[in-house]
């Protein structure tokens, strides 16, 4: 019986966090709608706004290119290129003036040395790496235990779970990362020009919508560690 009640756990537990992601996902992509009708009032492009928001921070070695897809915008601190998607770069929608002020963040926060940033590079292939291991261990673990090696099953099972839980802590350092990148937008957007204080509300809104889609696949990492853990109990208990 409290197999069964395992197995139901383990196949819904998962539900609440998808339905959260898929509610954030569909909010992320209202936000950047209704704001990506509205357009700034002084005509200025994302492209634009961000050379004005990395000239007053005193950033001048980054390089802003326009790419392929919806919301792939991106900084990358390895080559100092800020990217911006093709409806962004050119738009002057108070959506795309917030996403790429958003990334222009992260500009700023890779030219002043910003601690978790750097952490957050720093963990970064430790973090896949470590959440890379779980299937191999896992399988490992199960085959050990179906030749009765349940010692050393034990030992891989848990060690894939672990290593899971390591990548999930890990990711923990993206959330302060990102905040802080927004709020330096917000700032940014106002203090260049680029938006007045009633614009900045709408980018704001956008903002927000988007963070939370950080914490969204951060409920999602917990609720299949929890799986993971429970799958690892039942091979045990078999
Ligand atoms: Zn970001």
């Amino acid at each position: 019986m409290e197999f069964y009640f395992m197995y139901i756990l383990m196949g819904i537990i998962l539900l609440p966090g998808l339905i959260y992601a898929s509610v954030v996902s569909a909010k992320v992509n209202s936000a950047f709608k209704t704001y990506s009708s509205v357009c700034s009032s002084k005509g200025i492009t994302a492209k634009q706004a961000c050379e004005m928001i990395l000239r007053n921070a005193g950033v001048n070695d980054v390089k802003i290119v326009e790419i392929n897809g919806h919301l792939t915008d991106n900084y990358n601190t390895s080559n100092k290129t800020l990217s911006l998607s093709q409806s962004v770069y050119n738009s002057t929608s108070i959506s795309a003036l917030g996403v790429a002020a958003h990334e222009a963040g992260h500009a700023i926060q890779h030219a002043e040395g910003y601690a978790p940033l750097k952490m957050r590079h720093a963990i970064g292939t430790l973090s896949n790496f470590c959440s890379s291991l779980l299937w191999p261990l896992l399988i490992i673990g199960i085959v050990l235990s179906c030749l009765s090696m349940f010692e050393w099953g034990d030992i891989f099972l848990w060690g894939g779970v672990g290593f899971f839980g390591l990548a999930v802590i890990f990711s923990l350092i993206t959330l302060p990362v990102e905040t802080n990148a927004s709020k330096r937008a917000l700032t940014c957007l106002v203090n260049s020009g680029a938006l007045d204080q009633t614009e900045v509300r709408g980018a704001k809104v956008v903002l927000d919508a988007a963070a939370k889609t950080y914490v969204a696949a951060l409920v999602v990492s917990i609720l299949n560690l929890i799986r993971f853990v429970l799958a690892v109990l039942l091979t045990r208990d078999r």
